[in-house]
């Protein structure tokens, strides 16, 4: 049966990872999966995550199944950092789910079992994963302007215009914030007129955030998806604890669906029960169970803000130092949105050729579309990139 299987490319980024890892080049700069590494190159496991587990292993008596939406102090606890009271909870329906992504991908089923015929409009560019996943789905995407190549900020005009084509039952697919991958991010006044636009279409947003608190801070980085869900009638928030909780591996996510009233949340809540019983039964619990003991003990949770804000701040001084020295070798300011960007990733703006150049002469490892990963820079490196990009011309 099986001979009747096509075959399939292997995702980009995992072949540049195993690319990189070949290149037996001394000076090599990895900037391509999206994961945070330190100065040293170490993807840490955070303090309060560490003490989490080890208060955990000593009281936990138990590991039999939560319920099929994860237990409810992780959903009280996630909405309470994403939403932070913007919402009534009775409105809200949620669902634990295998990181992130498996919030995004019930979220897509729910959307198509509620309106087989919506079409979800995506930024252009976007994760690459929304368009696999609804591609995988059979789900039809509308893609809206999103990037600037000449500015490299949000192409904000084009957006609007673009967004403005959702009729009513249609889905709008927006990053919380950190986009990825541009890093370019829309202010609070444009967040407004986005909103408004929604008012007006009747289309339904969905929030993806996977970077709380990796942009301009925890409260910050949310306020957009505040606004928005606390504005709308409905809205879907997809997010994911791997990033900001640095638990990657152990697959925590949230969907959050907002409705109008008791009865369509009630639906909501067992539509999304059913969901993660076709797909995979009781989500997973480890990485949710830590982030609760974490948000809802004082000491633990100021330790894991501050360890993440020093994540954060580090990304930012990096994203600096790098237009600093973008703007002492080309005596120009042209780099300076790197420094403008938020979030782990910027899009240099540059051809596949130039990245493959840069990789080819220098040693710098960045996805195809030219985004990279900031915090796979250091001190030493820093430069090195600086010198790549000026040298390829861009
Ligand atoms: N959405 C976006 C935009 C992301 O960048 C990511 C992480 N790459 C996710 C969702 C979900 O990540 P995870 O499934 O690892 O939680």
């Amino acid at each position: 049966m099986f001979e009747t299987l096509e075959d399939r490319p292997v995702d980009g980024i995992l072949r540049l990872m195993q690319e990189y890892r070949d290149d037996p080049r001394e000076v090599k700069i990895d900037l391509g999966v999206g994961v945070y590494k330190d100065a040293t190159g170490l993807t840490p496991v955070m303090r309060a995550v560490k003490a989490a587990e080890h208060q955990l292993w000593e009281t936990q008596d138990s590991k039999v199944y939560t319920g099929l939406t994860g237990d409810p102090a992780f959903a009280d606890a996630l909405i309470g950092l994403v939403l932070d009271g913007a919402v009534p909870r009775e409105k809200i329906a949620a669902a634990a789910t295998p990181g992130g992504t498996g919030a995004v991908r019930q979220a897509f089923e729910l959307i198509r079992l509620a309106r087989p015929d919506a079409r979800v409009f995506v930024s252009d560019p976007t994760w690459p994963n929304h368009l696999s996943i609804l591609s995988y789905l059979g789900m039809e995407m509308i893609p809206y302007r999103y990037f600037d190549e000449e500015s490299r900020g949000v192409d904000f005009d084009g957006m609007i215009a673009d967004i403005r084509k959702a009729k009513p039952g249609d889905v709008v697919l927006l990053h919380g914030c950190c986009h990825n991958p541009t890093g370019a991010n829309l202010n609070m006044t444009e967040w407004q007129a986005v909103l408004d636009v929604l008012l007006e279409t009747g289309a339904v947003p969905m929030i993806d955030i996977a970077y709380q608190g990796f942009g301009d801070g925890l409260e910050e980085d949310a306020a957009a998806t505040r606004l928005v869900a606390s504005s709308v009638p409905e809205c879907l928030i997809a997010a994911s604890c791997s990033k900001n909780f640095g638990i990657y591996r152990e697959r925590t996510g949230l969907l959050m669906a907002i409705s109008s009233n008791a009865d369509a949340r009630k639906r909501n809540q067992d539509t999304l029960a059913f969901l993660n019983r076709q797909n995979f039964s009781f989500p997973p619990d480890h990485g949710a169970r830590l982030v609760t003991m974490i948000l809802n003990d004082d000491a633990l949770r100021a330790d894991w803000m501050a360890e993440l804000e020093e994540v954060r701040t580090s990304m930012l001084g990096l994203r600096q130092q790098l237009a600093d020295e973008l703007q002492r070798l080309s005596g120009s300011d042209r780099f300076g949105f790197l420094a403008q960007h938020r979030g782990m990733f910027s899009r240099l703006g540059t051809t596949p050729e130039k990245v493959a150049e840069m990789r080819r002469d220098s040693g710098i490892y960045m996805v195809a579309d030219s985004r990279m990963n900031i915090a796979g820079l250091n001190a030493q490196t820093i430069p090195v990139l600086a010198r790549a990009i000026i040298d390829a011309g861009i």
